[in-house]
């Protein structure tokens, strides 16, 4: 199937000339032409669903493989998003890795829940990279018209919104924006304050060295504030012995925690004391610990050692329910939150963690 197999019952698209509509790098619409359909559809209140697609991190792909290759990836992605998507709609190129797609008609939630879940796992096959594991997923945040929005920049900001939601959720993900749930996000961008880096960073500090508070507390607000930063499924800090705090936030997600035998994870930590998994079938993972992890519903996380020096306390965990392409980001929090609490816990002469 091509672009033109797939708009060819669109009557917008019957009798125009497409010659200057069509990407050149993907086949696929280009942003000019997407626009005026979008406009059309708006300006004779015709209803329809628009899907904002964004490829996870391909400035990895850009960095690891060249330039050239990307672009071969870009062709290859919107193929299969016209293979996929493309019988609901009509597909282009936004610009960069975004691509649209337009699906007219007046779709309830679930029928096009429905859509969405299936195109999503016919994408996850995609391979770039058989030999190295590399795998190519997406983020999209879906809006309707005119339910969500009437006029074509508030629907973007809203599907912008709910893609950057789904990104902050790991990646590898639809959300379809509803009013009630994601009307009043503060960060639906990817630069707003709450995921400025170093104000992170500073409130992980001034969280953990709040002496006003006892420590359990003190982890406990600071578990809460990193739950809505990252939305993290399951967070735990553990010792050596015994699990110290935890919390679960999906609700729908794992019913229990277990303690982690920390010698399970000795060996596979880098030189910074942190061990992660994308998905459960990584080959990083040996039976005991696919087991562990399948036990708790869990499909990826990101451990941490809480450390400092010769001192070994325990391992900050985060987990979640799906899998999850764990970011720089993610990383970096991770890894200041345990080497804080590394610090604050080698001052308490004899705490028993
Ligand atoms: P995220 O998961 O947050 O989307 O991370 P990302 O790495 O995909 O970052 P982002 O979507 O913000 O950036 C898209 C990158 O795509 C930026 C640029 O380097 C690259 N890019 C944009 N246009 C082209 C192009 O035409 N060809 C190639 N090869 N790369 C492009
Ligand atoms: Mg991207």
């Amino acid at each position: 199937m091509n672009i033109y197999d797939t708009i060819k019952n669109i009557s917008f698209f019957e009798n125009r000339d497409l010659q200057h509509g069509i990407d050149s790098t993907t086949n696929v619409l280009n942003r000019r032409i997407i626009k005026e359909y979008i406009d059309f559809l708006i300006k004779n209140n015709i209803c329809f669903s628009m899907c904002l697609l964004d490829i996870d991190n391909f400035k990895l792909i850009n960095d690891n493989y060249g330039h050239n290759k990307g672009d071969i990836l870009l062709e290859y992605f919107a193929n299969r998003l016209v293979n996929t998507l493309g019988k609901h709609g009509a597909v282009a190129r936004y610009g960069g890795d975004e691509f649209i797609v337009i699906i007219e008609g007046d779709i309830s939630y679930d029928s096009l829940w429905h859509i969405m879940h299936s195109a999503t796992k016919n994408i996850e096959d995609i391979f770039f990279d058989e030999q190295k594991n590399v795998k190519i997923t997406q983020s999209v945040g879906v809006v309707r018209f005119p339910i969500d929005a009437n006029n074509y920049d508030d629907l973007f900001e809203k599907a912008d919104k709910a893609l950057y939601r789904g990104k902050s959720k790991g990646r590898n993900c639809f959300i379809i924006y509803l009013k009630e749930k994601h009307d009043n996000l503060v960060f639906g961008h990817k630069n707003a304050s709450l995921y400025n880096s170093l104000d992170t960073h500073a409130k992980i500090f001034s969280f953990l060295t709040n002496y006003e508070k006892n420590l359990t507390t003190r982890i406990k607000e600071l578990i809460t504030f990193i739950k809505m930063a990252l939305s993290i499924d399951q967070i735990s800090i553990q010792g050596l012995e015994k699990i110290i705090v935890s919390e679960t936030f999906n609700i729908s997600g794992p019913s229990k925690i277990n303690y982690l035998d920390v010698k399970e994870i000795n060996d596979l930590v880098d030189d910074y004391g942190v061990f992660y998994f994308n998905t459960l079938d990584s080959s990083k993972l040996n039976s005991n610990l696919i087991n562990f992890f399948k036990d708790e519903n869990i499909n990826s996380a990101l451990i941490c050692k809480i450390d400092v020096f010769e001192h070994y306390y325990g391992l900050v965990r985060f987990e979640m329910v799906k899998g999850r392409i764990w970011q720089p980001h993610d990383l970096d929090v991770a890894l200041t939150i345990s080497k804080t609490l590394g610090v604050v816990l080698s001052h308490l002469n004899n705490y028993r963690f």
